[in-house]
């Protein structure tokens, strides 16, 4: 059995000290541990963008894709081997921006691959533009003025378009992030998992403190059920998605790949397969 040390390499993070990201990364390491996967066990694909270094951070199988390309390569992963565990990373920009297609479509496709979004609000890697998820009135070097257009409602936009497991966090709480990171990888389909994880460089506005205050805890919502999509979306809308927890699940909703009509249950490595020349024509 692994502990969180197998997932780590020698790869030193080149993060700005106090980043959120390095608690992502532990969350990840400790979750698949605590849930039994071993490095061998793990492929980790991410992006492009300060967040999207991480596959280069953790001793598993890793790739690092292209911007907003994540998704495309992680279910791809999975779909050729489904004994993996597939985890997708990358930041605000590169999923909810030029990825957002692939981000909208992997959630209503349900393949079990689990999507762990730092949400910081801003770009850091090009240092400090306004992302899809700053507020209105957000200065930066791209907005001087302040943003004239609305922040995306992401987790109102993966309830909306048939996610079955769907998650947000705070990177300080590093109990709640490793506990819904073991949850969405034993979820059998698609786990959304968005992080709000501070640019300390870039962002003045979303800080830690910010968050502190702002946050609304799921587990202080009396009678808050996560299996009830309505009272997902309400909650979300009445805390302007500013809330932390299991947002929802739908236990019931099966994986694309439970699906997939011929999908042999073993690896592809185990099967005999027997192709003539003439068929890898035809693939
Ligand atoms: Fe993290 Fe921001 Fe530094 Fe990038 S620029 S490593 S997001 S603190
Ligand atoms: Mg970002």
């Amino acid at each position: 059995m692994a502990t969180f040390k197998d997932f780590r390499n020698n790869v030193k993070p080149n993060w700005c000290p106090g980043c959120g990201d390095f608690s992502v990364q532990a969350a990840i390491q400790r979750a698949a541990a605590n849930v039994g996967v071993v490095p061998e066990e793990l492929a980790v694909i991410s992006g492009i963008g300060c967040s999207g270094r991480i596959s280069g951070y953790i001793n598993s199988y890793g790739f690092h894709g292209i911007h907003g390309r994540s998704l495309p390569i992680a279910q791809g992963v999975k779909m050729a081997n489904r004994d993996l565990t597939v985890i997708a990373s990358g930041g605000d920009g590169d999923g909810f921006a030029i990825g957002m297609g692939h981000t909208i479509h992997a959630i209503r496709r349900n393949i079990d691959v689990t999507y762990i979004v730092m949400d910081n609000q801003i770009y850091g890697l090009t240092k400090g533009q306004t992302s899809p998820r700053s507020e209105m009135g957000f200065k930066t070097k791209s907005t001087p003025g302040g943003s004239i257009e609305s922040a995306l409602g992401v987790m109102e936009l993966a309830i909306a378009s048939g996610g079955s497991f769907i998650a947000q966090s705070f990177s300080s709480d590093l109990k709640e992030l490793t506990s819904l990171i073991e949850q969405g990888i034993q979820h059998k389909g698609f786990s959304l998992i968005n992080v709000f994880s501070p640019c300390v460089t870039f962002n003045k506005i979303n800080t830690y403190d910010w968050f502190k205050e702002n946050l609304v805890s799921l587990s202080d919502i009396e009678g808050y059920n996560p299996h009830d999509r309505l009272q997902a979306m309400n909650t979300l809308m009445e805390n302007n998605g500013l809330v932390t927890g299991l947002i929802y699940q739908n236990k019931e909703k099966p994986s694309y790949e439970s699906l997939v009509q011929g999908f042999k249950e073993e690896p592809l490595s185990a099967q005999d397969l027997q192709l003539e020349e003439e068929q890898f024509d035809k693939l």
